[in-house]
């Protein structure tokens, strides 16, 4: 007879105690996510994969994941009851996205039995951290129109080229790559997807500097490195079936009923700087246009919270479209570059210009400003979702594309020669 499963009651309970015997304050890192150092950096990284071993041996780890592989085989919502208790306490941050949504999420959609028993309870015990090789230096919108490729020689596959963008590809173990594998073929039909370890001979890490001094994205180049034919991840060509799932999870991102990650932060755990904290340091708390601007920061903050628990919920429930998260995805990112937008405001002169010494919120909220796009840019663009709504929510027809039933060699590439 099946084993029955504990409710989820029963299991928040079990959970919250467990939570409160072991787990200390959230930490700064867990919300902004970014270190001054590399060194600080690197403990960071390393005390994560301390907490998620501690997840492991407790019994917590990969809640909605098989036990077969490590996991609690439970339920998206006792997923959610746990993230729920988890609220105020330190988390393994750097595990959350994208190493459990959306690669250890298309693993086990598309990874063969030896695959997910080779690599998943290694994720689940803290051991290793997944990055997603997708973008590339010619474009990351167009991801079926990837160039790096991979030629078949006997058991192994020869991957050359390069991926961008890839955030903290310098400290991390693995990566799923989507490559090209066949070009006599349209772009959609010629791509496969690989399993890849980063530290390895043939592969040059780099890093990028971005405006706010951070340095976790990275590019990597590829030089005649060998996978085994045994990393292969589905079917050879087939990589855009997987492709299509792996952009689904990464688009739900902490949203997944595979993440361990608090749900419901307090104000004060808040990485963003309060808006009426802003507004009476500047003196403008009795301004009634002020008092708008404040009104519509708040409203968009709760509008985003619900609305990710409205589509999280239908996700984990599988009912509704499985492209109601491009929605979730274009509202949060509008909403959060409004928000930078009003804090700003708010703040006035001081956001613009400040001392580098003045360690306060307005320097934030200037950083803030200036760094507002990445929230409509990271995993996927809004333009992206916003076709995604149009095509596959709405049923509007689909874009005009000059490349569908070409063969992917003869498609221009670049601007057109004469
Ligand atoms: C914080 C951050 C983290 C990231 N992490 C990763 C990562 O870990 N791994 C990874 O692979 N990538 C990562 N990226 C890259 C990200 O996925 C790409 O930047 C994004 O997909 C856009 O690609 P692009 O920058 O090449 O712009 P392009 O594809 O060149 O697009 C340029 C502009 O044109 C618009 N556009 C393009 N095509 C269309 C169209 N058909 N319809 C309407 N508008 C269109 C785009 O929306 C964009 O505004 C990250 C990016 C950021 C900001």
């Amino acid at each position: 007879m099946s084993e029955e499963m504990e409710s989820v009651e029963d299991f928040r309970l079990r959970a919250r105690e467990w939570i409160n015997a072991n787990l200390g304050p959230m930490q700064p890192w867990d919300i902004s996510q970014h270190c001054d150092t590399d060194e600080e950096e690197l403990r960071a990284v390393a005390r994560d994969r301390a907490l998620q071993r501690k997840l492991y041996d407790g019994g917590f780890a990969g809640i909605c994941f098989p036990k077969e592989y490590g996991g609690q085989g439970l339920t998206p919502e006792h997923n959610r009851a746990f993230n729920e208790e988890l609220a105020g306490h330190e988390y393994p941050s750097r595990f959350s996205v994208p190493t459990f949504s959306p690669c250890a999420a298309v693993l086990l959609e598309y990874g063969s039995p030896e695959q997910k028993a080779r690599h998943l309870p290694g994720i689940l015990k803290g051991e290793g951290v997944w990055v997603q090789l997708l973008s590339e230096p010619g474009g990351g919108s167009d991801v079926a129109g990837a160039t790096t490729a991979a030629v078949r020689d006997g058991d192994d596959w020869i991957l050359n080229g390069s991926k961008v963008w890839t955030s903290r590809a310098w400290w991390a173990d693995w990566g799923i790559i989507l490559a090209r594998t066949n070009w006599d073929v349209p772009k959609h039909q010629g791509l496969s997807v690989f399993i890849l370890p980063l530290h390895q001979p043939g592969v040059e890490i780099q890093r990028i500097e971005r405006l706010n001094g951070e340095s976790e994205a990275c590019q990597e180049f590829f030089t005649d490195v060998r996978i085994p034919d045994s990393d292969r991840l589905g079917e050879i060509d087939a990589g855009w079936t997987v492709g299509t799932r792996w952009m689904y999870h990464e688009r739900i991102g902490h949203n997944s009923p595979y993440v361990t990650r608090p749900i419901g932060l307090k104000r004060e755990q808040s990485h963003e700087p309060s808006v009426i904290g802003i507004a009476r340091k500047s003196g403008r708390l009795d301004d009634p246009a002020a008092r708008e601007l404040i009104g519509e920061h708040c409203a968009l903050g709760i509008i985003t919270h619900e609305l990710q628990g409205r589509i999280a919920a239908a996700a984990a429930s599988g009912r509704g479209n499985k492209d109601l998260s491009s929605i979730d995805r274009v509202f949060r990112g509008t909403a959060s570059v409004r928000r930078s937008t009003i804090a700003f405001e708010l703040a006035g002169a001081s956001a613009s210009v400040w001392d580098e010494e003045e360690e306060d919120a307005t320097q934030a909220v200037g950083m803030n400003f200036l760094m507002r796009q990445v929230a409509c840019i990271g995993g996927g663009t809004t333009e992206i979702s916003r076709n995604v709504v149009a095509e596959r929510v709405l049923g509007m027809p689909r874009e005009p594309s000059g490349d569908r039933n070409v063969a992917f060699r003869d498609v221009q590439r670049g601007p057109k020669r004469s």
